[in-house]
């Protein structure tokens, strides 16, 4: 199909879109990657009447660390750019795992991180990993820039809290007080398809013990799902197979699965307690996992091959 009759736009600064937005139409859609955009357009799923395409704007194509190490993602920061990253290896476990998860690689030459943020799908890997990093969307518009915690940035399934004259500019992600660690699992019906279960693991350690820890679903809920509970009861723990078998019980506790073509809900709830006792247990230089955990979280790897 064909999209319906839209205006378009390609302006040259952040200044002339937002204005372009502010001044626009009722229905006015921001096109970054138009990976997500795009194909609804074509459905007829989303018939916006102005379509402001961000791609001419200069300054947004970076991920770059601050010197604290802070990380940042602007808003043409595309996946493969992530996928590729010198600077994400090794000091960015969860981004480094997810980024060659998502889509295809036509999908991830064109799709950006901050579009995914702001397409907001349940099944986005985006969402997960940078909820599980404690990460928060910058938002720019006529009153100037806001911060807003990825938790409150999505408000449900392809929701967000910008204003129609808002841009989202950058994610930002927290440096790291401990050593983190951490990666992502998804399980998928074929290479390069949505989520039936995702699960992002971010945590620090410092001394042996965890000193900040970040869960969250994809695909097993309405939206992203922070399984804080799960996260929260590793503070200050050791990583054990008993602490580890907690916090997977509680975030399989906390997913929201439902069942239909991909799995039961049982199944999927299951996968969120398999991904998270294997994302937390410790493994050697040789990928072998240590600890009571083994058998499950070696169990997994082949079925979600
Ligand atoms: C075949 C296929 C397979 C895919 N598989 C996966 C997958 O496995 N995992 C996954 O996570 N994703 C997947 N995707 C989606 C893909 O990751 C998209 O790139 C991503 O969801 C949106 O990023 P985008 O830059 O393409 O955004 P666009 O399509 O340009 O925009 C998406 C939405 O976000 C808004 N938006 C975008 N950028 C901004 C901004 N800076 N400010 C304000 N609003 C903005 C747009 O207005 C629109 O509503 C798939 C897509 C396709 C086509």
């Amino acid at each position: 199909m064909y999209p319906s009759r839209f205006r378009y736009e390609a302006p040259h600064s952040l200044d002339e879109a937002i204005s372009i937005l502010r001044d626009g139409g009722d229905y006015a859609k921001v096109l970054a990657g138009g990976q997500s955009l795009v194909p609804l357009m074509k459905l007829r799923f989303a018939s916006p009447e102005l379509i402001v395409d961000i791609n001419n704007v200069p300054g947004l194509d970076y991920h770059r660390a601050d010197a604290d190490g802070t990380l940042r993602i602007g808003a043409l920061c595309r996946h493969a750019d992530l996928e590729r990253s010198a600077l994400l290896k090794g000091t960015q476990p969860t981004m480094t795992a997810a980024a060659p998860l998502i889509a295809d690689p036509i999908v991830r030459n064109r799709g950006t991180l901050v579009g995914s943020l702001c397409h907001a799908d349940p099944q986005g890997d985006w969402a997960s990993v940078v909820m599980a990093l404690g990460g928060s969307v910058v938002a720019r518009g006529p009153g100037g820039r806001r911060a807003i915690a990825l938790r409150d940035f999505v408000t449900g399934p392809f929701q967000n809290v910008l204003e129609p004259d808002e841009i989202a500019v950058e994610a930002v992600i927290p440096a790291a007080k401990g050593v983190r660690s951490g990666g992502y699992l998804k399980l998928e019906r074929r290479v390069g398809d949505f989520a039936t279960v995702g699960v992002a693991v971010a945590i620090e350690t410092s001394d042996g013990k965890v000193t900040n820890a970040g869960i969250a679903l994809t695909g097993v809920g309405g939206s992203t799902i922070g399984a804080d509970e799960a996260a929260s009861a590793l503070v200050g723990q050791p990583l054990t197979a008993e602490t580890i078998a907690q916090a997977a019980d509680l975030a399989a506790g906390a997913a929201r699965p439902r069942t239909d073509h991909r799995g039961s809900a049982e199944y999927k709830r299951h996968m969120v307690r398999t991904f998270v006792v294997r994302l937390l247990t410790p493994r050697d230089d040789a990928g072998a996992a240590h600890g009571a955990a083994d058998g499950e979280a070696d169990g997994i790897a082949e079925r979600a091959a």
